[in-house]
């Protein structure tokens, strides 16, 4: 009987894309997939370490499976992704989870098998983390979680250190993918029947660096969605001072680069960005969201903000708040600060919670305000959305997107990946409903 495998994945889409790639070797290997733990002969743990509470949640996930391991000791027990890039973490899983089996890093998942195998002759307790590599691999096997939609990475690492963020040390110097690596597997998803591809980076708007020919995420963005069969092409992340004119105009000319835009602003206050090393000011980024906002028609904008950063004043926080209202978000992402060990910002002063508790309330209020009143223009209007699946709030209702990105429970009959119409009956905050047109 076949062996069973697990993973879990914290963290970004970039972790779901490497999640991808172990199940995909995995597979390969001749193991399937559970979803029950106990089953399993190997479960992978991918970490994040962007923020504290990804800690906490993985060290809770890897405390459950010490039962697991002692009712079952031929379990392989595996810890991968970026928290393993850091000597910190890797020791105390040594010192204090004993029954962890393969610790392995970022840029060497696909060494994975061979660890695997190599464990399970020896079973003797693997560790392969590499610092950083110039290499970039190809024709990896992957399991997707969607046959309709897929995460295409397109480069990989971080030059920019903005002083509160991990990934440049655990993801890497910034690297790209050739575009004609890119746009080969874009190629063979859609042959495949995939219809929607989300481009990933850390920023895309920096893609090419490392390449030999030059060419523009622009460009590389137009030759993707030339690609027949492909109606949906997303991105992630673009950094504000490397958004392009360029860049501007290919989304507003062509159908199917989708007009939602997420662009993490982080704080609206200069002096705050100043010590996040991010590059731009305020003024610069309310005047790419209005410029953005005057050639995309319909397009939606998505940000984070991080409140708390030390020194934070109350002026700074106002300032954050009224671009906030400036630029009147179709969704954010808010955070407290959270110090990572390693970077310039851990070196500084926290703020106490009583000072930055009432600011993320008072950030999470006008945020809601701003959305709940943004969602009403899709009330009574009909939207092509693609369907991913069950709701998760009602399962007699089917969830999908629109191009913009917003979340829609609908009624009606059809398939996970059917491309519909749906008329939108109801405006919630964080979600449509509506119900499905047949023709
Ligand atoms: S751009 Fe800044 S926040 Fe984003 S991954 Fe790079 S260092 Fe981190």
């Amino acid at each position: 009987m076949a062996e069973k495998y697990k993973i879990i994945t914290f963290g970004c889409q970039m972790n779901e894309n490497d999640s991808e790639k172990i199940s995909g070797m995995l597979a390969e290997m001749g193991y399937l997939e559970s979803e029950d733990t106990d089953q399993c002969d190997v479960i992978v743990i991918n970490t994040c370490s962007v923020r504290g509470n990804a800690d906490d949640k993985f060290f809770g996930a890897l405390g459950q499976l010490k039962q697991l391991k002692q009712t079952k000791p031929e379990a392989v027990i595996c810890v991968c992704g970026c928290m393993m890039q850091q000597e910190v973490f890797r020791r105390e899983i040594k010192e204090k989870y004993r029954f962890v089996d393969i610790i392995f890093g970022t840029h060497n998942i696909t060494e994975f098998p061979e660890l695997l195998n190599r464990y399970k002759a020896s079973r003797k307790k693997l560790e392969s983390v590499l610092e950083d590599t110039p290499d970039i691999p190809e024709n990896v096997p992957v399991k997707r979680a969607f046959k309709h939609k897929a995460y295409v990475s397109i480069a990989f690492g971080c030059d920019n250190f903005c002083s509160y963020c991990i990934v440049p040390y655990t993801r890497g110097r910034e690297k790209s993918r050739r575009p004609e690596d890119i746009l080969k597997e874009v190629r063979c998803l859609a042959e495949d029947g995939c219809k929607e591809i989300m481009l990933l980076g850390q920023n895309v708007n920096s893609y090419d660096k490392g390449l030999d020919d030059k060419i523009s995420f622009a460009e590389l963005l137009g030759k993707v969605s030339d690609i027949a069969g492909i109606e949906r092409v997303r991105f992630m992340t673009s950094h504000p001072k490397d958004l392009s004119d360029e860049l501007i105009d290919v989304i507003a000319e062509r159908d199917n680069i989708c007009n939602s835009i997420h662009l993490p602003v982080q704080s609206g206050s200069d002096r705050i960005l100043r010590l996040m090393n991010r590059h731009y000011t305020r003024e610069h980024y309310i005047s790419l969201v209005n410029k953005i906002r005057d050639r995309i028609p319909g397009v939606a904008i998505s940000t984070d903000i991080i409140v708390g950063f030390p020194t934070e004043t109350d002026e700074d926080f106002a300032d954050t708040l009224d671009l906030v209202r400036k630029c009147a978000y179709d969704s954010a992402f808010t955070f407290i600060f959270s110090p990572r060990t390693g970077t310039k910002a851990a070196l500084m002063e926290e703020l106490p919670d009583e000072v930055i508790k009432p600011r993320f309330q008072a950030l999470v209020d006008t945020l809601q305000e701003i959305i709940v009143s943004k969602s009403q223009i899709y009330a009574d209007t009909i939207q092509e959305v693609i369907a991913d699946g069950r709701s998760r709030s009602n399962d007699m209702m089917m969830s999908g997107r629109t191009k913009s990105n917003k979340l829609v429970n609908f009624s009606g009959d059809c398939s996970i990946g059917d491309t519909v119409n749906v008329r939108i009956t109801e405006a919630k905050p964080y979600y449509l409903l509506g119900e499905m047109l047949h023709d």
